[in-house]
């Protein structure tokens, strides 16, 4: 059985490079080849894999690829590939110490090795969620308990009913899963005090004012722009008022791995909480998200199980940080990705990425396309009609997604994959040119 899914496996990536990457399909296309009746007698597995693949394939998008450049999606390290593919092979329960022993000690390593390529506190605590919008949930429920603790009211009691008002403050550009988040952990999409930003969509610190406790949602890493706030401004203000300073870095936070980047996130160690992505800029497969707590205490007091549970354990229980129980180990694909690039090999990765985002600007500059923002980390922002999109994506050479940036439709380049050449962005540069005329 495995042996068919290896034949799949090797087939699939060796058409990446030339498949096309992200082409429209109907769903009556794919439903036509899925949707047959649910069978009465089972089907041999081996039939049920290979009829899945077969029929599965049009609608697949070659985000495994490298000119795939939509939503800051990275590529899967084949380490990471196959530390995943092992983590479902083994089932393990990554939930607690005696559920998988393997999998607690892995994300106690991988905790370690995250904290050192980011140059975030040792003491810090790292939770392996979904994807940044789990990371900042838990972040912002940890904030949420902290802040109104500092105000008198203990929220992992008592809840929020009757609580005295908790202000938030995110920049005007703070990304849709902030607002999400907030939602999620009871404060409301709508209780964010708005505060405005650069030109180029960070949150203007200096704008900021705060008269006592509060949570600002800070950003390493605009999703259009890729700007990144000023954070140890941000971080000085919130320290003073007694603030808690979250930050979204869902690609953006792994510039800190890059010595020629690491000033562009300046004082991000000074934060209290930080949201990542694995499966972005790491190019570990999905889905796999890091929240970062640098109160480990009030990490466990918000994400761990119930009283009976919270016994002190020399072993790291993963329940604790978390909003699951029963998951996935996913700390063995970060793991095998961190291992596999060693830190000068992710500090190339992301380094890589950047001048391949420059090299797009130039030859779209040059070839007459208007480059919206300052590219600073990986994300390029092309004027473009939503006609000229469709006419990238239908070509297929390259996906990307668009977006509007003040008023102007246009296109977003994110480049985060490990293998994309600099042959991958001169040919597809020449196809975005094409498709705007
Ligand atoms: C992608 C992204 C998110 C959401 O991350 P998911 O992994 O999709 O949950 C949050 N913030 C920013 C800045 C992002 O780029």
């Amino acid at each position: 059985m495995l042996d068919s899914v290896f034949r799949h496996t090797d087939a699939y990536l060796a058409s990446l490079d030339d498949r096309p990457v992200g082409v429209p399909v109907a769903p009556e296309v794919l439903r036509s080849r899925l949707a047959g009746e649910l069978p009465d007698v089972g089907v041999a597995p081996e039939q049920v894999i290979d009829e899945l693949v077969e029929a599965v394939d049009p609608g697949l998008v070659a985000s495994a690829g490298p000119r795939y450049f939509g939503f800051v999606t990275g590529q899967a390290l084949p380490a990471a590939r196959a530390a995943d593919m092992l983590a479902a092979v083994w089932d393990q329960n990554a939930f607690s110490y005696v559920s998988s022993p393997a999998a607690a000690v892995v994300e106690e390593v991988a905790e370690r090795w995250v904290l050192d390529v980011l140059g975030l506190p040792e003491s810090a605590s790292v939770g392996f969620v979904t994807g940044a919008s789990m990371a900042n949930a838990t972040c912002l429920a940890a904030a949420r308990n902290v802040v109104l603790r500092r105000l008198g009211w203990d929220a992992a009691r008592d809840g929020l009913i009757g609580a005295p008002p908790l202000p938030v403050y995110a920049g005007a550009e703070a990304h849709a899963t902030i607002f999400a988040a907030l939602r999620l952990v009871g404060l409301g999409a709508g209780s964010a005090t708005l505060v405005d930003v650069t030109p180029q969509g960070a949150l203007d610190a200096e704008a900021l004012v705060l008269d006592g406790p509060a949570i600002v949602c800070a950003q390493a890493g605009n999703v259009n722009t890729g700007a990144v706030d000023d954070l140890a401004l941000l971080a000085e203000k919130c320290r003073a008022a007694g603030a808690w300073l979250h930050v979204d870095g869902a690609f953006g936070l792994w510039a800190a791995a890059a010595p020629s980047l690491r000033a562009s996130v300046a004082g991000v160690e000074l934060a209290d909480s930080w949201a990542t992505d694995a499966h972005k800029w790491l190019n570990v497969p999905y889905d796999s998200g890091l929240a970062i707590v640098a109160n480990r205490v009030a990490h466990r007091a918000a994400m761990g199980l119930s009283a009976a549970y919270l016994t002190e354990s020399e072993h790291r229980q993963n329940y604790d940080y978390t909003p699951e129980a029963s998951r996935r180990a996913r700390g063995f694909a970060v793991y095998a990705a961190l291992r596999s690039l060693g830190r000068s090999g992710l500090a190339a990765l992301v380094e890589r990425c950047c001048a391949h985002a420059r090299l797009f600007a130039s030859l779209l500059g040059e070839g007459g396309a208007t480059v919206l923002n300052d590219v600073v980390l990986n994300q390029v922002l092309v004027a473009a009609p939503p006609d000229a999109m469709a006419r990238v994506q239908e070509d297929g050479t390259c996906w990307l997604g668009g977006t509007v940036w003040r008023g102007q439709s246009a296109m977003r380049i994110s480049v985060s994959g490990y293998e994309t050449t600099e042959d991958d962005v001169r040919r597809s540069a020449a196809a975005i040119l094409r498709a705007l005329g």
